[in-house]
């Protein structure tokens, strides 16, 4: 069985498997997505995939604390209009 990293949830602070987390990265060239493949380099952070973490991370501007760098607001609409998807 494959190991599979936990990483740390900007919104409730607890840990979980890093396959069932939303992760927004931040690209070399200074811009961000949302990393599905969770492949690609940079600083990332993540955030659990369900309503009440999603909502949390985008109240609190948590990417932008935890990744210390100014998060555009239209990453947190992306944010949010993932969440109806689920
Ligand atoms: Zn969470």
């Amino acid at each position: 069985m494959k190991y599979i990293p936990y990483r740390r949830c900007v919104a409730c602070h607890s840990s979980h498997p890093k396959n069932e987390m939303i992760r927004l990265a931040k690209l070399a060239d200074g811009s961000f997505c949302f990393d599905e493949t969770k492949k690609s380099g940079g600083r990332g952070a993540y955030v659990c995939n369900n309503k009440n973490c999603i909502a949390t991370a985008v109240k609190k501007n948590a990417f932008h604390r935890s990744m210390k760098t100014k998060v555009p607001s239209q990453y947190y609409e992306m944010l949010s209009a993932l969440q109806e998807d689920i």
